[in-house]
């Protein structure tokens, strides 16, 4: 039977208060998969230096390190709970696989047992920031904890209010003013009223939108906001969690979203929570897979957010009039074409210029691989690796230090040899002895991060990122979002884009900026 321990940390720059619970519950879901036994659980709460308070590291260090350790396996979240010091987490890694205990970063899948984990150990620290959806996936956790504890996931829902709830977060109750435009809502569609008609009619009595956001000048309904609410099981007292996973875009309000296999949703009955009958929630879900059904048989794809979401810069590309994201408000696949969804739904902008999305693609595509992809960017990136790997020095200084280690050994043996009473002696020597080892031992598994190691590695992940721009945007878009804010759409009087916008990877920035020469310009409109 495997024997295992968990260290968990909680960081003030990480995340939220249930991080530590959350971290234990993934590695210990790990851990009984494997069906493995939990000897005791490590943590450190709340210190983000390094050194001496981070008892809980150095208590587990020393376990793992001691000829009494009664564990075989170590289970973190990911590395950078060991140390956010890459060194640091390479220099911890070497002298546990040197004690001959293995460690488990859960969420990287990282596995000390194979052979290129301190590759991969390496690499993620200096990619760390090359992907968003690490962060992404330990935002998810933190909700899930607070799903599983009752409070609410975050986020506001049209139809309730949050109250604090006992014992902090917050938690959910009818906002009966919201109730009555819910009802509505549904009593309409199934009337037989569409999407477009029932969001005119809300906006026509001016009421008050789900959410107001700062980005939004013009806060009206949408018709894709009333799909959402006609959708919404929570209207029928079915709290459902993990349906979508979202990517966010750093530093914006943008969130990318994609389905989840049925099977890793979560259900919960909260009665107290139902706004809708479920004889009018049966009315209207069966007119609404008709009209699905409808449409598949005519070949027209009703327009919305989430069938625009499979094309690469949906979420980037921004209205420069109005503020809105672009999405796809006419044709399909090799036709579809962005415009703003404030003109095309709502007629509250006055940009009414379209671009078929082939086209915004390649070309703001080659825009960015010339300049993210250019030698000098990658080379600055590989100087910032190799920086990294460089500080932890380990060749050339053990190097000197055994040689160091070599000279006191000869003269200790020595000594040994003239005294009698030479128990300090020998001990000084088993010391000096221990330590060459473990300095050739680290000497031996750093042989793979050499320089060039390191260079060829950046580079491939590099180019990997230009080979997914093109071949997979779904799994780009998540990498996009973390070297792009958003490009704004500059509609010229010709009727054709002036793309802007500013990349950044791993710090390094520059502007991108297309011209409209080659997008077509509109050649519909009202
Ligand atoms: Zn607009």
């Amino acid at each position: 039977m495997i024997r295992y321990v968990t260290y968990a940390r909680y960081s003030s720059e990480q995340q939220s208060r249930c991080s530590i619970p959350d971290q234990q519950r993934k590695c210990r879901e790990y851990g009984a998969r494997e069906g493995w036994h939990e000897v005791r659980a490590y943590e450190d709460e709340a210190v983000s230096g390094v050194g001496s308070d981070r008892v809980g590291l150095e208590r587990l260090m020393s376990a793992a390190c001691s000829p009494l350790r009664d564990f075989d396996v170590i289970l973190v979240d990911d590395t950078s709970r060991l140390s956010r010091s890459l060194p640091d987490v390479v220099m911890l890694h070497q002298r546990l696989t040197h004690h001959g205990v293995r460690v488990i970063a859960v969420s990287q899948g990282i596995d000390t047992e194979h052979e290129q984990s301190e590759v991969l150990i390496a690499m993620h620290g200096i990619t760390d920031s090359l992907y968003v959806k690490e962060l992404a996936k330990k935002t998810h956790r933190g909700l899930e904890g607070k799903f599983l504890n009752g409070l609410s996931a975050g986020g506001r829902c049209f139809g309730y209010a949050s109250i604090p709830a006992e014992g902090g977060g917050v938690r959910w109750v009818t906002n009966e003013v919201e109730v009555e435009i819910v009802r509505e809502i549904f009593e309409l569609s199934a009337a037989g009223f569409s999407l477009k008609a029932i969001a005119g009619i809300l906006n026509e009595r001016k009421i008050a939108p789900p959410q107001k956001r700062a980005d939004r000048p013009h806060p009206t309904w949408c018709p894709s906001a009333i799909r959402e609410i006609l959708r919404r099981e929570l209207y029928i007292g079915k709290r459902i969690w993990n349906q979508r996973k979202y990517v966010k875009t750093p530093g914006t309000n943008k969130r990318v979203s994609r389905p989840r296999p049925q099977s890793e949703w979560k259900v919960q009955d909260v009665p107290e929570l139902r706004i809708v009958g479920d004889e009018l929630w049966m009315r209207v879900q069966k007119r609404q897979n008709l009209l699905k059904e409808v449409y598949a048989e005519s070949g027209r794809k009703p327009v919305n957010r989430a069938s625009s979401s499979a094309y690469l810069f949906s979420g980037f590309l921004k209205c420069a009039s109005c503020g809105a994201n672009l999405i796809i408000v006419s044709g399909g696949g090799k036709g579809a074409r962005y415009g703003c969804p404030q003109h095309w739904n709502r007629k509250a902008c006055s940009n009414r210029i379209t671009v078929r999305s082939k086209d915004v693609e390649a070309r703001l595509l080659a825009g960015l691989q010339d300049e993210v992809l250019s030698d000098h960017v990658v080379d600055t990136v590989v100087e910032r690796a190799l920086q990294a790997i460089r500080k932890k020095d380990a060749t050339s200084q053990g190097e000197a230090r055994i040689r160091e280690l070599d000279g006191e050994i000869k003269k200790l043996v020595s000594a040994i040899l003239k005294v009698e009473d030479s128990d300090n002696l020998l001990n000084a020597l088993k010391e000096r002895e221990a330590e060459r080892r473990e300095l050739k031992a680290a000497k031996a598994s750093g042989t793979q991060l050499t320089e060039e190691g390191i260079r060829s590695s950046v580079r491939e992940a590099l180019s990997d990122i230009a080979g997914l721009l093109k071949k997979a945007p779904e799994q780009a878009k998540a990498k996009l979002s973390e070297h792009l804010k958003e490009i704004q759409m500059i509609p010229q009087a010709n009727g054709s884009y002036l793309a802007a916008g500013e990349w950044d990877l791993l710090g390094v920035r520059g502007p991108v900026m297309v011209a409209g020469a080659g997008f077509e310009p509109a050649t519909f409109g009202l």
